[in-house]
């Protein structure tokens, strides 16, 4: 067992003793199981969360109400959760309420995939009641039970679908496909903050170009905002060769540059995607760069700064206008100032050594001064920018 698991152990066991039953379940199970790392381990219980707290001398309640109880050991946080089904689904939204129950079987039945349906005891024995581990050695994405009901409770279940086709490489099981197919409309249901999530991480999986094929092919996408005008985009975004992305931010410069979208239009995809001002920030300054490419002034340079510059490019790289990013990294490094703290004159230097009244003027001088200073015109020296501003008044 690898060494996140072994940690958890003595929490398994410390249920088990007070007569309860505990297993690893969702994630770490699967990803185990594929080789792969894992992130924290999720533990279940049929213990209600009450016992739980009886149980353990620490714990705290990250999300008693879905019967969630963080148990406290040895410095680590693990999350244990009852054993619980979702019953009253309303408009295709998980249910605020969950009922609490004492079979394993009840809890692996709600879950949304095969290959998260598993659970693994103490002994590391794998308990597979509804074919996960078949469905895993053939590389399946199948929903638990009936794909289209299952979709009708939570719509969500169908971006996390293919999520899992991008970050796994594998592929949709046929009526799994088809249940999206005949249901992408209940995406409209749900929040659109949960779509987003998923639509990052299906974007940064390692088959994105086979998941967004899937993405178009079952329609999902007339049903995200602002995506209903692009299938062709969106196909042409899925052909492209070794596409790979490693972070939101180029995902939606890729997108916008696609798209054909202007910054600020980008900005109200972005909204209506309810994105945060800092990303919607970061990608309007990287797509504002990337349409500039490969000819780059210092200013642009400076206004962009490395990250996002680096960002633009990684999306220049799939139409060749790419520069090697060591070229764009010295073309930066060599800039004269990198922000405006650099410059060797201040707004308070105008003040005192000028007698210029504070006020939107001395701004204005400080741009041209750095504008100067950026362009190679004036060396950043406190003589040379005082000379310079005099000159201005
Ligand atoms: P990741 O590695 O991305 O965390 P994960 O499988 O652990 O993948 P989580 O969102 O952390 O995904 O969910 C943990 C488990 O809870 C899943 O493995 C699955 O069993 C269950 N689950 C999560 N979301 C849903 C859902 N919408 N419907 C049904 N079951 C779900
Ligand atoms: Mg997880």
């Amino acid at each position: 067992l690898p060494q996140k698991f072994l940690d958890a152990l003595p929490v398994l066991k410390q249920l088990q003793t007070h007569g309860f039953e505990a297993y690893f379940v969702g994630g770490s199970v699967r990803d185990t199981l594929l080789g792969s790392q894992i992130n924290d381990v999720d533990i279940a219980t049929n213990a209600y969360p009450a016992e739980v707290k009886n149980i353990f001398k620490r714990t705290v309640d990250t999300g008693i109400k879905h019967g969630t109880i963080m148990v406290l050991d040895h410095g680590n946080g693990y999350e244990v959760t009852t054993f619980r089904t979702e019953s009253g689904y309303q408009d295709f939204r998980r249910p605020d309420h969950v009922t609490f129950v004492r079979s394993l079987k009840d809890d692996l039945k709600r879950r949304d995939l095969t290959i998260n349906a598993l659970a693994m005891d103490p002994t590391g024995k794998i308990i597979d009641l509804f074919g996960g581990l078949a469905d895993l050695k053939a590389k399946k994405i199948k929903a638990v039970g009936q794909p289209a009901e299952r979709f009708h409770e939570d719509a969500l279940r169908m971006m996390r679908a293919v999520r899992f086709v991008s970050q796994l490489g594998f592929t949709l099981e046929k009526q799994t496909r088809q249940a999206i197919s005949d249901n992408a409309q209940l995406l409209t249901k749900i929040a659109v903050e949960r779509i987003h999530v998923e639509w990052v991480k299906l974007m940064l999986g390692k088959t994105v170009d086979h998941a967004l094929a899937e993405f178009i092919r079952t329609k999902m996408y007339l049903y995200c905002p602002c995506f209903k005008d692009h299938e062709n985009n969106l196909k042409k975004i899925a052909d492209l060769s070794g596409l790979s992305l490693d972070n939101e931010v180029t995902v939606w410069v890729l997108l916008a540059h696609y798209f054909g979208l202007k910054p600020k239009e980008t900005g109200q995809m972005l909204r209506k995607w309810k994105s945060s001002n800092d990303l919607i920030k970061d990608v309007t300054t990287a797509q504002n760069a990337l349409e500039n490419f490969p000819q780059l002034e210092p200013k642009l340079l400076y206004e962009t700064g490395l990250p996002l510059l680096l960002v633009a490019n990684q999306v220049a790289k799939y139409e060749n206008s790419a520069l090697p990013d060591e070229k764009l990294h010295s073309m930066y490094v060599s800039l004269p100032i990198k922000n405006k703290r650099e410059l060797t004159l201040t707004g308070n230097d105008l003040i005192k050594e000028l007698k210029i009244k504070p006020g939107p003027k001395i701004g204005k001088i400080i741009n041209l001064v750095e504008e100067m200073v950026l362009n190679g015109e004036l060396n950043n020296d406190k003589n040379s920018l005082l000379q310079y501003a005099k000159s201005l008044i």
